[in-house]
This record gives C-alpha cells, sequence and structure tokens, in this order.
C-alpha cells in the first residue's frame, strides 16, 4: 500500500520507522511518503493560514497550497490514472471504526491531509470529494491540537490488517470489533505465564488444554466485558450471530450490570447523608 502525508509537520511522523510499521515499510508492504505543505507556498513567510471570513478565533489552512500539493501527488501516481483516496481527519468527521480500518486496508493507495488551526477551507475536500473519494474522519470525541497524531493511528490500525505485517494473521480476526464473531464484541481478558502471579492465578481453564472449552469460555468473557463496559456495544450485537450459550451469558450480564445500576441508584452521591426514610 502507499501512502501519501502532506502536512507543516512531516517529522512528527517518526513513529513510523517503528516496530510492526517500520518493518512493513523496511519489507516494502508499506510505502510511507510524507510531504511538507509549506513546499507548495510562494510567499517568503511559506504562509499556509489566513484569519477566517465570518470573523472569529484562530486561523484557517489556505485552499491553494492543500490544492497544489494534493495535485502534486496525483500527479506522481506510478500507475497511468491511478487516484489515491483522500482522508481528511476532523473532529466533526465520520467515527474512524475498526470496519473503516478495513475499508481503508482494501485502498492501494491512501492520501493523509491533517490539519492544524481551525482546519482546512472548506473548499478542498469539496473540490477533491469525488474525484478522490474525500472522506473526513474523526477518531473520536475530543479535539486536538492538530490531525497528524489522528493519522498516525488510522495509519496503524490500517497497516496491521495489511497482508503479511502481524506475525499471526489469525490475531486480526479474534480482536476487538473484527467483523465475524467478534463484530461489536470486546476482547476478554489475555494471560501469560506464570500460572500465579502475586498470587493472582490464571483462569484454571486456560491450562485445560481442552480447545472447544477454552473458545467458550473466551467467548463468554467477550460478551460479559462487553455488555459491562460498552452497553451501547453489546446493544448492537447481531442476533443472527449468537448461539443459545451466547444468550444465555448476555441475559446473565445485563441483569448483573441493571442489578448494579439500580443499586447505585439507590446510593445517595458521594458525601451526601442517605435521608432518613420514616
Ligand atoms: N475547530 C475545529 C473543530 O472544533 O472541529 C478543531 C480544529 S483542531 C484544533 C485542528 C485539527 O486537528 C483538525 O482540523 C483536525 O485535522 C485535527 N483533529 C482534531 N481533533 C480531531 C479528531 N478528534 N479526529 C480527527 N482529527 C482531529
Amino acid at each position: 500500500m502507499r501512502v501519501d502525508i502532506i502536512s507543516i509537520f512531516p517529522e512528527y511522523f517518526a513513529p513510523l520507522d517503528v516496530s510492526l510499521i517500520g518493518k512493513a515499510r523496511s519489507r516494502g508492504i508499506l510505502d510511507i511518503r510524507l510531504h511538507q505543505l509549506r513546499d507548495w507556498t510562494h510567499d517568503v513567510h511559506r504562509t499556509v493560514d489566513d484569519t477566517p471570513y465570518g470573523g472569529g478565533p484562530g486561523m484557517v489552512m489556505k485552499p491553494e497550497p492543500w490544492a497544489e500539493a494534493i495535485d502534486a501527488v496525483i500527479a506522481s501516481a506510478e500507475t497511468e490514472g491511478a487516484m489515491p483516496r483522500l482522508v481528511v481527519p476532523t473532529p466533526s468527521g465520520r467515527p474512524f471504526t475498526q470496519k473503516v480500518a478495513l475499508e481503508y486496508a482494501r485502498e492501494p493507495w491512501l492520501l493523509f491531509a491533517p490539519a492544524r488551526y481551525e482546519g482546512i477551507d472548506a473548499r478542498v475536500v469539496e473540490e477533491y470529494r469525488e474525484r478522490l473519494r474525500a472522506d473526513e474522519v474523526s477518531i473520536g470525541d475530543y479535539v486536538l491540537a492538530g490531525g497528524e497524531a489522528a493519522v498516525l493511528v488510522i495509519v496503524e490500525a490500517v497497516a496491521r490488517l495489511l497482508p503479511g505485517v502481524l506475525g499471526n494473521a489469525c490475531s486480526v480476526a479474534d480482536d476487538s470489533f473484527a467483523p465475524g464473531a467478534m463484530e461489536n464484541l470486546l476482547e476478554g481478558p489475555v494471560y501469560t505465564k506464570p500460572p500465579v502471579w502475586r498470587g493472582h492465578e490464571v483462569p484454571p481453564i486456560l491450562l485445560s488444554g481442552h480447545h472447544a472449552a477454552i473458545a467458550r469460555w473466551r467467548r463468554d468473557q467477550a460478551l460479559r466485558r462487553t455488555v459491562e463496559r460498552r452497553p451501547d456495544l453489546a446493544a448492537r450485537l447481531d442476533p443472527d450471530t449468537l448461539d443459545r450459550r451466547d444468550r444465555e451469558v448476555l441475559e446473565e450480564a445485563w441483569r448483573a450490570v441493571r442489578g448494579e445500576r439500580a443499586g447505585e441508584e439507590e446510593e445517595p452521591p458521594a458525601g451526601e447523608e442517605r435521608p432518613d426514610v420514616a
């Protein structure tokens, strides 16, 4: 996969030389090319921002350097007519999920446009929406100082899905959120040696060697954990993907969570006395 990143801080992407992604690059699975946006400015100060129309605080990134940079990347296509998919990180984008990571992993070429300031003049996405299937994506409901960290998150999530990047390709299918049996599920707890550490024991089933029973235990743990920690996800589980045991575990987990919540509601807020009930 080819990945181009245009930014005013190309040095921000040094972590892409490390670990799995670094290895994928050196093995030619991932071809990452960094570009300095300021190389497409034409004034002595290499200006990339200007005041916002309509007033307000902050600055907005100018459309001209972005368009020139994006056009230059498109022009560097190695195959006649090939176009990258343009990904623009923004808090107002569609949520980046494992499903979107899989969608991007199927693309041969991604082009990232991480902004600074208040973002990029909206006409840039408009200009490339059709041609580059421009996609505005958010990595979560919070505001970063710039899009570079979002690009690192997205590239890491996508790159580990590329064939040959992970040592054991099966681990992708067992991951939290993986389409299939793990869709809308969180992975349960994991353990390694020693079997007892500081008095904490590894669940005995994991030492039993019974593969089917272990798989069942893992599934139970994933179902319980998802209900406890992410009830929003658990509520989206597709009933057609659940067997009888799944449904039993889920019912029990929902009962436990509702019981706990009801208990919490009865408790007075911290620091307050329970009013006397006559
Ligand atoms: N004023 C903008 C808003 O409220 O939507 C936030 C601008 S933010 C300071 C600058 C840049 O950081 C954004 O244009 C985007 O590239 C990036 N960014 C910030 N939060 C992000 C998020 N949650 N997901 C993806 N990118 C984000």
